[in-house]
Parts: structure tokens; C-alpha cells; sequence
């Protein structure tokens, strides 16, 4: 079994009077933790201990009771009557940030000792415990009750006593059938929120290396990320090679637009004011809006691209590992607009990781060398060039790609798509090549044309392509594909 584990955010509706008592709540618990931070401080040898001893450790050392009196730090000189399960809650806080500073106290110790070995001067300044404290509030068992979909009972601290409270809850709902942890009364701006983490059990399919070498019928979601129209370009193959579905997520023309525009209009802001203040940030807002409109665009593919996978039951996902970001010439806004939509790929397929774990998907990556000159059905080098073009020579980021070697013709980022999947294919059967690779040859390569194509269903491209000929089974699955992947929208809509 494995475990996936995520937060579920979700706002609270409360009366006015209740944001105050949240923070005087917050207030005391950091007020707390602070304190037992000061106790492990003074008894450092608890944190060799593993937590739930070192919990009851250090309530012996500042809990009075019947049979422990006088314990030597007592808490009541702070507060009194401090419910149980708040007092651990805050030791769990304090615990965890006890353990980050003594190991990074640790290690720098170990750092100045290497360096003075040497015989050098250590200049760096050693780590310093925290200065002030602005942990939020983790609701143990105890401090929440009566739970349903969209309320809930709170027991805070109001700035004079203890009492419960009611909230309303709304936002996601938690999904049925995973394990719930403690929720933490989160502050954003003037607003508080209920961050619940969840923890859910799944069968994993196994490791990749197994999934690929045992079992012949193992789908792999192939994507070919890109800085051009094509976002994201997936392919689904099984292990011996059989390809089963592609889908193009587009959108990239408008979000490289959008982009541009706003980094231009920086670029001119800047130009007119003539200096930029250090340590603060200039043209904040628009700044803002390309962040936001990265970082949705992220989110949306990635969550596209493991929908598609998990669609079409795939098991493993494929990305090409990240080249190195090749500096764009000209302007200010196109050389920004190139870095930052490198940059975008980085976090879709760090967003697309997650996502897929959480489907019981696997993610792996493949070298890049070359994936996009490669034929995907006899590896020689191909070439790309632009619709109306003759098809020879190589030029980067053109649609169409065409083989001389196997009259292979098709989209070039397809294209490079299942070159990524056969190259994971590869990694654990390095010797024989897919089946369905080396069964075209030339004189029976058979190029659909594009208006036969479109004929054939709602096309996935409007435009501007050929599809690779793979014959026989390959292009028969191939049209089937095209039925399940049109019901997924393929343009992205973005709301700016
Ligand atoms: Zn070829």
C-alpha cells in the first residue's frame, strides 16, 4: 500500500467578533510554544528522546498535578488552566522547531570545524534560535467537535476564557474514504481558514521498472512539454509498443502573449521612470497578474495531463528531463516571456508529479537528447520544417516533421512525445526495440492526408498538421483514440 497525502483548504464564516479571538487564540499557543521551546532549551537532552516520551518529559517538568507538585518550570506562571490537548499541540510545535534549529546548529558546527581544520577563518554566523513566533493553531482532538460538511464546533481562547464556538465551513469538500489529521486554524490577510490534511491509502501499482518489465500491456502517458502553441503533447503507448491516444494541449500562443504584453508594458514603466528602487518591488501589479496567469496555466495542464493519463489508465507518466535554458535575444519582453515559459514547464511538471501520485501514477523522466530529431519509428534524424515548406533541414520549433529514412510524416512534437515514451521503454529493454517500431518500413509507409483526417472525427488540430503513418494496428488505434480524446476540451481557457 501506498499513501498519498494533501490539504484541504476551506474558508470559515464566523461572526465579526470571532477573527479577534482567533488571533488572542493564535497569540497564546505561540505564547506556549515559545515557553516549551525555552524548557527543551534549558533540558536539551530531551530531544534525544523520541517525541511522545519527550511530550511526557516536559510535562513533568511543567505540569503541576496530585502527584507532581512542584514541577520545576510550571506552566501556570503563564497561563493557567491551558486545556490538555491545546499544551500538546504547542509542544509538538515547540519539538519540531527545536529539531530544526539543533540541526542546523549541527551541521554549522560541523562546517566551522572543516574550515578551521584547514586553517582558514569561518565567517559564517552561527543559526539563532526563533525570535518570535507565528505558528498557527493545530486543533487536536479535543479542540474541535461536532464536524459536518459545512460547520463545526472550535473551542478557542477568547482573550479572557476558554469557549466554543461555532463556524461555518465552505470550500472543497473533504472527499469520503481517507483519513483525516488535526485541522489548523490557518490566518490569510484578515481572514481565517481550516487547513485539513488528508492521508489516503492505494493500491500501488508497483514500481516502474516492474511495471515495464513484467507486464507487456503497462500504458506509459508520454508528454512532450513545449514553449510554443503545443503546451503539453501526450501520448499513450503500451510497453511493446502499440499507441493508443494522443491529445495537444494548446493555449501557449495566448498565455506567451499575455505575458509579453505585460512585460513590455514594465519595460516601459521602468523606461520612464528611470531608476528602480532597491529591495522593493516595481510594477507590483502587473508583476502579479503574470504570476497568477503562470501559475494557473501550471496547474490546469498539469491536472489535464494526469486526467488524460488516468483516462486512458495509464500507470506511468514520462517526462524528458529539463535542458538548459537557452537565453532568448532581443527585447526585454521577449527574453523575460522565453525564461519565464522555461520556467513554467519546470512547475508543470512538478505540479503534474504530485497530481499523479495522488491517482497512484508514477512519474519519470528521460534523458532530452535529441527527442525532438529523433523518427519515432526507425531513430534516425528527421527533419522539421514549417507547413508550405519543403520538408528538409531542421528548423527548431517548426510543426511538421518528416522522415526521409521511413517516410515517417507527422506532428513534430507527437512526434517527440513518443520518443520520450519509447526512451523510458528502452531504459529496462535496451536491446529490443518496440514491436510496432519496427514493423513500418518504407514502401508500405502510408501518409493520411489531412483533410482524410479531419473527416474522421472532431479532429484534436485544427490546423496546420499531418499525422504519422504508422499502419495496420497502430494507425487503426489510432483513430479509435481520437474518439476518447475529443471528449476532453483540448483549448485551455484562461480568464484574464
Ligand atoms: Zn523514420
Amino acid at each position: 500500500m501506498a499513501k498519498a497525502t494533501t490539504t484541504i483548504r476551506q474558508v470559515l464564516t464566523y461572526q465579526a467578533n470571532y477573527g479577534d479571538w482567533f488571533a488572542s487564540n493564535q497569540a497564546l499557543f505561540n505564547q506556549v510554544a515559545s515557553f516549551y521551546f525555552d524548557v527543551i532549551q534549558a533540558h536539551i537532552n530531551v530531544l534525544d528522546h523520541p517525541n511522545k516520551e519527550a511530550l511526557t518529559i516536559l510535562e513533568t517538568l511543567t505540569h503541576t498535578t496530585q502527584r507532581n507538585p512542584n514541577p520545576v518550570m510550571p506552566l501556570s506562571d503563564i497561563a493557567k488552566d491551558i486545556p490538555a490537548y491545546f499544551r500538546r499541540a504547542a509542544i509538538h510545535a515547540a519539538l519540531g522547531s527545536a529539531h530544526s534549529f539543533h540541526s542546523h546548529l549541527e551541521k554549522w558546527r560541523q562546517r566551522k570545524e572543516k574550515v578551521i581544520a584547514k586553517g582558514k577563518k569561518f565567517h559564517q554566523r552561527p543559526p539563532v534560535p526563533p525570535r518570535s513566533w507565528n505558528k498557527s493553531v493545530v486543533l487536536y482532538q479535543g479542540m474541535w467537535k461536532e464536524r459536518t460538511e459545512n460547520s463545526m464546533m472550535i473551542k478557542v481562547w477568547n482573550g479572557t476564557c476558554w469557549s466554543w464556538i461555532k463556524v461555518r465551513i465552505t470550500g472543497r469538500e473533504l472527499p469520503a474514504d481517507v483519513e483525516l489529521g488535526s485541522p489548523q486554524l490557518i490566518r490569510k490577510g484578515t481572514q481565517w481558514w481550516l487547513h485539513t490534511p488528508i492521508e489516503k491509502q492505494f493500491q500501488s501499482p508497483g514500481k516502474i521498472e516492474k511495471q515495464v518489465t513484467t507486464n507487456a500491456q503497462t500504458k506509459i502517458c508520454a508528454v512532450d512539454l513545449n514553449i510554443n502553441e503545443n503546451l503539453a503533447v501526450c501520448t499513450i503507448q503500451t510497453v511493446e509498443g502499440t499507441i493508443l491516444a494522443t491529445t495537444f494541449m494548446k493555449g501557449g500562443q495566448e498565455i506567451s502573449g499575455f505575458r509579453k504584453k505585460q512585460l513590455g508594458r514594465i519595460a516601459r514603466n521602468r523606461s520612464l521612470t528611470g531608476i528602480i528602487a532597491e529591495n522593493e518591488q516595481d510594477n507590483g501589479d502587473l508583476w502579479k497578474k503574470i504570476r497568477h496567469v503562470d501559475e494557473q496555466a501550471a496547474h490546469l495542464i498539469s491536472a489535464r495531463i494526469v486526467q488524460f493519463a488516468k483516462r486512458h489508465e495509464a500507470t506511468i507518466l514520462v517526462f524528458e528531463h529539463l535542458e538548459n535554458l537557452r537565453p532568448a535575444k532581443g527585447k526585454y519582453s521577449r527574453r523575460s516571456n522565453t525564461k519565464r515559459a522555461y520556467w513554467m514547464k519546470g512547475r508543470i511538471f512538478n505540479y503534474a508529479k504530485y497530481k499523479a501520485y495522488n491517482m497512484g501514477i508514477f512519474t519519470s523522466r528521460v534523458s532530452p537528447r535529441n527527442t525532438s530529431r529523433e523518427c519515432a519509428c526507425c531513430h534516425s534524424l528527421i527533419a522539421r520544417y514549417d507547413a508550405g515548406q519543403p520538408a528538409e533541414g531542421y528548423t527548431p520549433g517548426a510543426p511538421l516533421a518528416y522522415c526521409a529514412e521511413c517516410g515517417m510524416k507527422g506532428n513534430a512534437d507527437r512526434n517527440a512525445s513518443l520518443v520520450i515514451g519509447q526512451r523510458l521503454i528502452e531504459r529496462y529493454h535496451p536491446k529490443e526495440k518496440p514491436q510496432a517500431l519496427r514493423r513500418v518500413s518504407k514502401d508500405t509507409g502510408v501518409v493520411v492526408s489531412q483533410d482524410a483526417k479531419c473527416e474522421e472525427g472532431p479532429s484534436i488540430l485544427p490546423s496546420g498538421h499531418g499525422d504519422s503513418n504508422e499502419h495496420g494496428t497502430a494507425q487503426d488505434a489510432m483513430f479509435r483514440m481520437d474518439e476518447h480524446a475529443s471528449n476532453i476540451p483540448t483549448q485551455l481557457r484562461f480568464l484574464f
